[in-house]
């Protein structure tokens, strides 16, 4: 049984610490002087986002956040505050609550950013998280996806399909119904472990930092949630343009495969796009940043694969499908 909101409120203030706000009607911010505001929302529902027998609580916290933020980075913006309305079951326990705030609080102090307020309430299938991440970003200086030009280079942060693979890991243990998976079921909820604090898909970075960086380079930009075909699509579609990739470019995480870089979500890294006039550095923030293509004049938003032996094929739109199926 999850605590009463009162008492819940209570516990995430002291998690929260000073930073927390919680406690007026309403949140009071404070954007910076000639900032515009940001506001982005992500909806995590359980059995679609995230299994309560698969992603250990706090990773679950963890993910809910990021998704927001990652938002934020991508349009080159600060993270200010948070917000989040909780569907909980009648008969989840308080353990699993306090293991997600440990996860959301975690990242958002990591960021700075307090968790301004929210609300709870009974959910009858399943937990239901409503993330809502405000940010801002000096006025004029959000990068949109829409601005993309002929011409200019494609580029993409860190690795690609480390997720994706991570969750085909969880796939197959869970199906090799390992003695690890009979435990976690029996508890009714998946345990945070060594072997899965540094895997990206339970505790995915947001680069936010090299996003800052970023505002006065990229042309367009979009952060990388359902996949490089599809987000590069976005772009786009956005902005009117086609795209070329190098297949060989494109940074495969270790363990991944390259189809799950192509297509496999939730690496929340950024894919941008810079005049080809503008230096880009090959690190920034510590993140290795690599150009992966070019955004070609084509007006049928067509995406080219450029092959080692140069070809041009095609490439197949395979979007993130969730855990639903
Ligand atoms: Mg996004």
């Amino acid at each position: 049984m999850p605590l009463p909101e009162r008492q819940l409120i209570a516990r995430i203030r002291m998690m929260g610490g000073r930073k927390s706000l919680i406690g007026d009607d309403c949140a009071v911010l404070d954007p910076p002087r000639g900032h515009e505001l940001l506001v982005t929302t992500d909806l995590c529902l359980e059995g679609i986002h995230f299994r309560r027998d698969w992603h250990p609580a706090d990773s679950v916290g963890h993910r809910c956040l990021a998704r927001g933020l990652s938002d934020i980075a991508a349009m080159a913006g600060e993270p200010l505050a948070c917000f989040l309305s909780l569907g909980l079951p009648a008969d989840i326990p308080q353990e699993w609550v306090d293991e997600f705030f440990t996860g959301f609080i975690k990242l958002a102090k990591r960021f700075g950013i307090p968790l301004a307020g929210g609300d709870t309430g009974e959910s009858p299938h399943g937990v239901i998280a409503d993330v809502m991440v405000v940010g801002s970003a000096p006025r004029g200086k959000a990068v949109r996806r829409s601005r993309a030009k002929p011409g200019d280079s494609i580029y993409v942060t860190g690795a690609l399909g480390g997720s994706a693979a991570g969750f085909e890991r969880l796939l197959r243990e869970a199906r090799r119904k390992s003695k690890d998976f009979n435990r976690r079921e029996r508890r009714g909820f998946a345990e945070s472990g060594k072997k899965t604090q540094r895997d990206p898909h339970f505790y995915p970075e947001t680069r936010i930092a090299v996003a800052r960086k970023l505002r006065d380079i990229a042309s367009s930009m979009i952060d990388l949630s359902d996949g490089l075909s599809t987000d590069l699509a976005h772009i786009c579609e956005e902005s009117g343009v086609g795209a070329e990739l190098e297949a060989e470019a494109i940074p495969v995480a270790r363990g991944a495969t390259t189809e799950q870089a192509l297509h496999g979500g939730e690496d929340y890294e950024l894919l941008f796009t810079a005049s080809e006039k503008k230096r880009v550095p090959t690190l920034i923030a510590g993140v290795p940043v690599r150009k992966i293509g070019r955004i070609t004049r084509e007006r049928a938003q067509m995406i080219w694969m450029v092959t080692p032996d140069g070809e041009r094929v095609a490439m197949p739109s395979g979007g993130w499908e969730h855990f639903g199926e």
